[in-house]
């Protein structure tokens, strides 16, 4: 394990961020892990658990010890007619686990293509997309307890997963590092999810009635690259701010003044959709210096360039004191702020 000094970090996140770590390592085994985390250099200074960076936004030079995980490999627990169980380790690229599955028609995980970053980070908010969520496939994890060093597994209960939550952000936030990620999939006979109105728009553009995996996995990636920017051309964090879950009655006063408002039931409680009310505050292709709200999509801050941490933290900031002063609704960001 190598621990490298002022480490540049914009190759490892996808905002473009020019920063630097004050140290960085990247792990490949546990133990390596586990060496990281007993370095004498975190007595004195903090660190930063990194997977692909595509949900970072570095404000500043982290004064730190950047562990990035990097530990590789997936396993074929069991194989029936109608399942596949397979435990993929941290370290491994999310879209190129959705693709291993779809090449060997395990379903399950197709409407998930294309999201940036790793195995191991998709707990953490539950990652989730036209219609599906990690948990819909997730059987179970395990986790380094920092405290002990212990391994602990972690069932779906457990993880409390919510929407683009889960214990790993509220009270397990900093205490573990997660290792592995085991998957239930279908083997044959899937059930494919199409109720998600883009998706079913793209799959009838590309003339499929009876869609398999591979047309759903083919048609979320042909409406993920039309209307999202390419963190290798743009830098961004996909969605900046989460969609707000308001009151029934509240969202009844703001649906009273904007019957056009974009909301979806979420249990008792109504969400709103939060790119439709960043565009109706006027933000939509806005752009401050190279700080900038993407024009075909308001949910996303992008760096056309030269935009520092503190620039799009500031236009963030702006957006949500618009959004709140317009609708009197709260945006908490996606992104973690580092
Ligand atoms: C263009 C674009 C589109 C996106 N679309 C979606 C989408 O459709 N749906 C969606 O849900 N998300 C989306 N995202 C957000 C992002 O891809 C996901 O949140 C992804 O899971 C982040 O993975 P990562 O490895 O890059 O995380 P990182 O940015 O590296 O880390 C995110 C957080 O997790 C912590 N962390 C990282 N690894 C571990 C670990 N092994 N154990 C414990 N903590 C860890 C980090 O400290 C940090 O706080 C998008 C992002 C981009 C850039």
């Amino acid at each position: 394990m190598e621990i490298k000094e002022n480490h540049f970090l914009k190759p490892h996140h996808t905002f473009g961020i020019p920063a630097y770590s004050r140290f960085f390592t990247e792990v490949h085994s546990v133990e390596e892990l586990q060496q990281a985390l007993a370095d004498p250099l975190l007595e004195k200074h903090p660190y930063l658990i990194l997977g692909g960076g595509s949900n970072v936004l570095f404000q500043n030079d982290y004064p730190g010890m950047v562990i990035k995980v990097s530990i590789m490999g997936r396993e074929v627990l069991e194989v029936t007619p109608e399942t596949v169980r397979l435990k993929v380790n941290a370290g491994e690229d999310w879209d190129q686990l959705v693709e291993y599955c779809v090449e060997n028609n395990w379903g399950g995980l197709e409407n998930l293509s294309l999201i940036p970053g790793n195995v191991g980070t998709s707990p953490m908010q539950n990652i989730g997309a036209y219609g599906v969520e990690l948990k819909d496939c997730f059987q179970e994890l395990e986790a380094l307890e920092i405290s002990n060093g212990k391994i602990r597994t972690f069932n779906k209960k457990e993880c409390r997963f919510g929407y683009r939550d889960s214990f790993f952000k509220k009270e397990g936030k900093g205490k573990y590092i997660i290792l592995s990620v085991t998957f239930n999939l279908t083997a044959n006979h899937h059930k494919v999810n199409t109720r998600y109105g883009q998706l079913e728009e793209e799959l009838k553009t590309m003339g499929i009635h009876k869609p398999g995996i591979t047309h759903i996995r083919q048609a979320v990636c042909n409406v993920r690259r039309s209307k999202l920017p390419d963190p290798a051309l743009i830098g961004n964090a996909g969605s900046f701010f989460k969609n707000p879950v308001v009151s029934f009655q509240k969202f009844r006063e703001l649906n009273a003044a904007y019957p056009e408002m974009v909301a979806y039931p979420d249990g008792k409680d109504i969400k709103l959709a939060a790119g439709w009310l960043i565009e109706k505050a006027g933000w939509k292709g806005y752009r401050e210096g190279d700080a900038g709200v993407h024009y075909k999509q308001a949910l996303v801050i992008v760096n056309y360039g030269n935009a520092s941490g503190k620039d799009l933290l500031s236009l963030a900031n702006k957006i949500q004191k618009s959004v709140h002063e317009k609708f009197g609704v709260e945006l908490e960001a996606e992104v973690n702020i580092v």
